[in-house]
């Protein structure tokens, strides 16, 4: 027999609880000393570590040689300590206090440990969650998953409290973290993650710093001596300060007095009171509750959408907290879950389940802004009732599905060429594990080899700067083609977040199937470089370790260009044509298609046929809607060119001067050579054509399969010399989401 467990790896306890196979529902497991907790402490004694209550009387007696807090810097480089001349990760640590656990779980259970799902900070970046997979897997534990703490303590609260139609919001005030996470729970047991904002560096610790503080004042007051520069004073002050909180938290301690004894100090008996600890952390408070305010407007929610409001984390014990989010919500939190077990409980339910499988992006378009499609989601406004709370019995029923905490994007430059910007590829609050890819322009060089830098960015905002650059990777091998030495290659990068909030970075060429050679390397120490316009050098043509590029930089490209990124969209090449069928000889570049984001325009010279274009192919359950302002003037010259818009129902062919819609072969518009079209295919296969705002035909299709939607050229009988700058442009799409079941884990699984 083995055993697959949930562990809480908790930046001052931690804890490991298993489902009991008999009754079905999460159960702590108890530490060699019969503790529930085990304190995140360990003290290198003589050669050996020391953990549990004994490691942590050590620490708070302030002995040396003990290591706390090391979570914090989860994922850091630099060592967090350094004992007896050894320099120790917080990685390393993390190591030994999961083998320890690992070790009392198996003691406990008198079997061995098969797996285990390891929680973590909803805000943890991906390097963090790499590092604490690496922690696990050199303490011996073979990770079936990661997940997000504020959701373990979610489905540990749902077991015995489901609410059919509820939105949860759960705070989660931990030591040293802060979460705030949404989740929905919809039928019985279906859990989902909504939206989630934290931030990482705030915890009890700041509440502890701010109350260190007023004992340092009063200690002055008394004594006037001044303990700030103290560094032994200081950490014994720390101590101090988290006790005093913690006695300042029971109910109706209104103030607290201590003796404060320092060596060269002497002592004094000082206090502080309930009111001026609430005073000087407000602020903190306050930023937790932007934080709530923050996680609302991303799901679209109000406060009074919020059903309950679930306090996680070690610090929600003080009234303060409880007090705020009351005044906050109008309804007071819910403590219903022990907030020191309930992270261990929900991952241990986590590690009865199967893991998730991959989706695809999914994204809706709506006025011109996409946004996160949450169509799987049903999200309740207060006004649907929230069924009566119920008891599901055992883990059976529940299940989890969880979202991406940030953003990821690249480091890419902008069509003007002249800045760096996060070109998001994943937005946040989306459900995963996911997987998307992006097409990027680069120009590689004909000598020398061709190598394209990706950093990968977590966050949302435009400037790389003000996101986390997590790492680096160098795609290599990138092939020059000479027929395209104008235009550059097409890179399509691709960035995969799996089940544990891990990104991985994939990278094609063109339309090959085949992974680019693709190495991590460390980030440069410096990236200021990313907060200025970009350099000639960074510009050059296949300079080694480029960055992919959207626009074209050189004078001498007339042409900007950037991937149309709606999903499925798929180029028709025409680069077959050097001379037309009447026997004419053309040196300029063939035809080809310039698309912006919202913009595409046709270039051309020499066409033929129309196959070259924009093509999207409908999915059966696909709706969209194609909105364009269309300019034919500069069409040229006449006669001959022609805009051929066409959507499986309607066609266009457009002169300098504007032309005819025809649907089904009918006339149904006339246009002149500037008009704004709108083509939509709604659900029940309504396809409805308006023209300047009126609407000039509408059809029915049963079925949508196999519906085209086709912006390119036509010239039939006819060549014409130039063919240029017909363009169309706002064009807005929204795409239902993919289908599910259709990806896997496999690394040929693009999402493009
Ligand atoms: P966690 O990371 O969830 O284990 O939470 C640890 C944090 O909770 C530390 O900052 C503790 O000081 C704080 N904490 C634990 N018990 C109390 C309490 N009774 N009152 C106030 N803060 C507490």
């Amino acid at each position: 027999m083995s055993a697959s467990v949930g562990i809480d790896l908790g930046t001052t306890f931690s804890a490991v609880a298993y489902v009991d196979p008999k009754t079905r529902l999460p159960k702590i497991i108890p530490n060699r000393e019969g503790r529930n907790l085990t304190p995140s402490v360990i003290q290198f004694l003589n050669g050996e570590e020391i953990f549990g209550g004994e490691a942590e009387d050590a620490f708070n007696a302030g002995e040396e040689n003990c290591v706390a807090t090391f979570k914090r810097e989860m994922g850091e480089e630099k060592p967090f300590c350094c004992i007896d001349g050894k320099p120790y990760s917080s990685e390393e640590l993390s190591a030994k206090l999961l083998r320890r656990l690992k070790e009392d779980a198996e003691a406990a259970l008198g079997e061995p440990i098969k797996d285990a799902v390891i929680t973590v900070p909803a805000y943890f970046y991906s390097k963090q969650r790499e590092a604490t997979l690496r922690a696990a897997q050199t303490a011996g534990l073979k990770v079936k998953k990661l997940i997000d703490e504020p959701n373990a303590a979610a489905m540990t609260y749902g077991l015995n409290c489901w609410r059919e139609n509820a939105n949860i919001l759960v705070y989660d005030l931990g030591g040293g973290t802060f979460d705030v996470t949404l989740v929905h729970m919809g039928k019985d047991g279906e859990l989902a993650t909504v939206a989630t904002r934290g931030n990482h560096t705030l915890g009890g610790r700041d509440w502890d710093a701010r109350l260190q503080e007023i004992l340092i004042e009063r200690f002055e007051e008394e004594t006037g001596l001044d303990l700030r520069e103290d560094r032994e004073a200081r950490f014994m002050l720390g101590g101090m300060a988290e006790e005093v909180k913690k006695e300042l938290s029971a109910p109706n301690m209104e103030s607290v007095k201590v003796v404060a004894k320092f060596p060269e100090y002497g002592k004094a008996t000082i206090s502080a009171t309930r009111a001026e600890f609430e005073e000087r952390t407000v602020d903190l408070l306050s930023r937790t509750g932007a934080l709530c305010l923050a996680v609302l407007e991303e799901a679209g929610l109000a406060k009074e959408d919020v059903a309950d409001v679930l306090l996680v984390g070690g610090s929600t014990r003080m009234p303060q907290v409880k007090a705020y989010l009351e005044k906050l919500f109008g309804k007071p939190p819910l403590s219903r879950v022990n907030p020191d077990e309930a992270v261990a409980l929900g991952a241990a339910i986590q590690a009865s389940k199967e893991n998730e499988s991959y989706v695809s992006l999914s994204v809706a378009v709506v006025d011109g802004k996409k946004t996160t499609d949450r169509s799987g989601i049903q999200l309740t406004s207060a006004s649907k009732a929230v069924k009566a709370e119920k008891n599901l019995g055992n883990v059976g029923l529940l299940s989890l599905r969880e979202t991406t905490a940030h953003a990821m994007g690249v480091v890419a430059v902008d069509k003007d060429n002249d800045r760096y910007y996060n070109e998001i590829v994943i937005p946040a609050n989306h459900p995963r594990p996911v997987r998307a890819a992006k097409k990027f322009r680069f120009f590689p060089s004909p000598n020398g080899d061709n190598e394209l830098a990706i950093y990968v960015l977590q966050g949302d905002d435009e400037s790389p700067l003000n996101c986390q650059i997590t790492s680096k990777y160098v795609a290599s091998g990138i092939r020059y083609a000479k027929e395209n030495a104008a235009l550059g290659v097409v890179i399509r990068v691709q960035y995969s977040y799996d089940e544990n909030g891990i990104v991985r970075v994939q990278a094609r060429q063109d339309d090959s199937n085949v992974d680019l050679p693709i190495r991590k390397e460390s980030l440069p120490s410096d990236l200021s470089a990313f907060g200025r316009p970009v350099s000639a050098a960074q510009n050059a043509k296949g300079a080694k370790g480029s960055i992919a590029i959207q626009g074209v930089g050189a004078q001498s490209l007339a042409h900007k260009y950037k991937a149309v990124t709606f999903s499925n969209v798929k180029w028709q090449k025409y680069d077959a044509v050097a001379s037309h069928p009447s026997g004419a000889m053309f040196g300029e570049p063939s035809v080809h298609v310039v698309a912006e984001d919202k913009r595409i325009e046709f270039h051309g010279y020499n066409v033929s046929e129309m196959d070259e274009g924009v093509q999207y192919e409908i999915e059966p359950d696909d709706s969209f809607v194609i909105e364009c302002d269309v300019d034919t003037s500069t069409i040229q010259p006449h006669p001959g060119g022609s805009l051929n818009i066409s959507l499986g129902l309607i066609e266009a062919q457009l002169t300098e001067n504007g032309g005819s819609f025809l649907i089904s072969g009918k006339r149904v518009a006339q246009v002149g050579s500037r008009f704004h079209l709108r083509m939509s295919l709604s659900e029940g296969g309504k396809y409805e054509v308006a023209v300047d705002g009126k609407v000039v035909g509408e059809e029915f299709k049963a079925s949508k399969r196999n519906v085209v939607v086709r912006f390119g050229f036509v010239h039939e009988d006819h060549y014409c010399k130039l063919l240029s700058h017909a363009y169309v442009s706002d064009i807005s799409m929204s795409h239902a989401a993919a289908s599910d079941g259709e990806e896997s884990s496999e690394a040929e699984t693009w999402d493009d």
